[in-house]
């Protein structure tokens, strides 16, 4: 599989609604493998999402939770727009299973703000609708319905098959505020446009649509409703065959409306059925609920009553596995946003000289060859203490560092005020590199100048006594050398610092000639 193909099953995957998420985790993580060994980071990382997305929906939330922060790095620093926007829907859920609604909402937003001309079809109505669901979970129903509505208008105006998922979600929502005119309203539209698209509704939206039904009292069209659910649902092709369960307590809700209780009871044995084999405690629930009103509806209260007291404990149960995953989800987020912090921590800390604070080598390392590719009026200063050995051994090598730290304080001021854009540097031991952006050398030198001035001006004489504190600093510009590279440069500037010791110290020499020179003031 080329790098196009991959990308084309990818976005099957990412553009679909209908998914049986075990088997497409097992898919998706074939799909990353193939996409690192073509050496494509982005294919890795869109199928990394999609695995992401699949453990959430298997309802591993905790490690959708741990691995999505990074991808949603990766998209941020690739300018990867069209994978931030599927990365904040993703990140919206996970919210919005934490019961957190205002930064699911918030995701979701951004969801939406990132689609552009290059997102597909799908996510202009997909992302709507799920800002839409935020909404409503936001307790914003009239915003959530002005944004199904703008969906709706928009998947139509497409003709994109994922009107179908919104209007679901619609209906649904509508249905759960008991809202059951519009509910009502909602789910013939998706049942009519299913019919005039000839695209089949999944077995999950004509249980919407049978739910809606009992909740109406059209008992004997949902029992229709749910036969069909039923019978599609065994077609296999559809959703996790976890759902039956779901499918049959509609079923024999709509039975029970009908009086035809010996049948709804059938259906809410082979619902139980399915909820221990397969471990289902959700759908167990909903099972007990219904089995308490089937009780009740022949009139044995006393078993309605047993019954309901299963529901409740079952209730109760569920609740604290659920909490428990929430704090799973938690916890699993904290760690990774800590271990993020501490890693961009021992980063910053790695590119820090410990005594004096300033960035170091290695932080020289990375910056420079980049400022030198871009920035032709770029100049840069050595910067060596004159006698500082004298200093160690006269007094001590503790006044030594004290001595260095403060130097390092004036440099870095002074630098910054120089020259906002530059910075400071530890090289080693006593000697220091200045960086001034877009400065020539010149301008550069007379700066250079100044700082010499102020650190040899500086109230030394608690920390020195009789010993004065004073640099040499050596100068180049990128004009100075042949080659434009780190090595040449700092090179030219470190036999400019030779210059200016030899010259006689606490000078600044920024040309090949002692003709260059800024000004000397002998040592005192
Ligand atoms: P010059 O004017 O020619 O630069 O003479 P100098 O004495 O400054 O130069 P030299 O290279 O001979 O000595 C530098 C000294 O700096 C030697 C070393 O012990 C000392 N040194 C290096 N790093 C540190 C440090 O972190 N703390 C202290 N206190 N001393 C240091
Ligand atoms: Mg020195
Ligand atoms: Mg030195």
């Amino acid at each position: 599989m080329d790098a196009e193909a991959l990308s084309a099953v990818l976005l099957t995957i990412e553009d679909c609604r209908s998914w049986d998420a075990h088997a497409q985790l097992a898919r998706t993580v074939e799909l990353e493998r193939i996409a690192h060994s073509l050496g494509d980071e982005l294919l890795a990382a869109r199928a990394r999402l999609l695995q992401i997305n699949m453990r959430m929906r298997c309802g591993d939330v905790a490690a959708a939770a741990e691995q999505i922060w990074q991808v949603h790095q990766w998209a941020v620093e690739h300018d990867a727009r069209q994978l931030l926007a599927r990365t904040h829907l993703v990140w919206s859920a996970i919210h919005l299973h934490l019961g957190d609604a205002e930064q699911g909402l918030e995701h979701a937003v951004l969801a939406v703000e990132l689609l552009d001309d290059d997102s597909t079809e799908h996510m202009h109505v997909w992302h709507r609708t799920k800002l839409a669901d935020a909404l409503y979970f936001a307790d914003d129903m009239d915003a959530a319905r002005v944004r199904y509505a703008q969906a709706e208008e928009m998947a139509l105006r497409l003709g994109s098959p994922a009107l179908l998922s919104l209007l679901n979600n619609y209906a649904y929502v509508e249905a759960s505020i008991g809202n059951q005119d519009r509910a009502e309203e909602v789910a013939n539209r998706m049942q009519r446009l299913s019919d005039e698209w000839n695209m089949p509704l999944e077995p999950a939206f004509i249980d919407t649509i049978g739910s809606i039904q009992v909740a109406g009292g059209h008992f004997a069209a949902a029992e229709e409703t749910m036969r069909l659910c039923l019978e599609r649902h065994a077609e296999g092709r559809w959703d996790d065959a976890n759902d039956m369960a779901q499918y049959l307590v509609t079923l024999a809700q709509a039975q029970r409306g009908l009086g035809k209780y010996a049948e709804a009871q059938a259906n809410l044995d082979k619902a139980r059925q399915q909820c221990v084999e397969r471990d289902l405690g959700e759908s167990l629930v909903r099972m007990h609920q219904e089995q308490a009103e089937l009780y009740a509806a022949q009139g044995d209260f006393a078993a309605a009553f047993a019954a309901h007291k299963t529901f409740f404990e079952f209730y109760h149960q569920q609740q604290s596995l659920q909490r428990e995953a929430r704090a799973r989800t938690r916890q699993a987020m904290f760690e990774t946003a800590e271990a993020r912090q501490e890693a961009e921590r021992f980063r910053e800390q790695a590119r820090r000289d410990p005594l004096t604070g300033l960035h170091n080598r290695r932080y020289v390392d990375e910056r420079l060859p980049h400022l030198i590719e871009t920035d032709p009026a770029l100049t840069v200063a050595l910067v060596d203490l004159d006698h500082f050995k004298q200093i160690n051994d006269q007094l001590s090598h503790d006044v030594g560092d004290q001595v260095l730290v403060r130097v390092a304080q004036v440099l870095s001021r002074e630098v910054t005020a120089a020259c906002p854009d530059g910075f400071v540097a530890r090289m080693g031991g006593e000697e220091f590199l200045v960086v001034f952006p877009s400065t020539p050398v010149r301008r550069a030198a007379a700066q250079l100048d100044g700082i010499r001035r102020a650190i040899r001006s500086q109230h030394w004489s608690p920390i020195t006594h009789h010993l004065p504190v004073t640099v040499s600093i050596g100068v180049a510009g990128l004009g100075d050398v042949a080659n434009p590279a780190q090595a040449p440069l700092l090179s030219t500037a470190d036999s400019r610092l030779y210059a200016a010791k030899h010259g006689g110290r606490d000078c600044v020499v920024s040309g090949t000639g002692l003709r260059d020179r800024i000004e000397q003031v002998p040592a005192a």
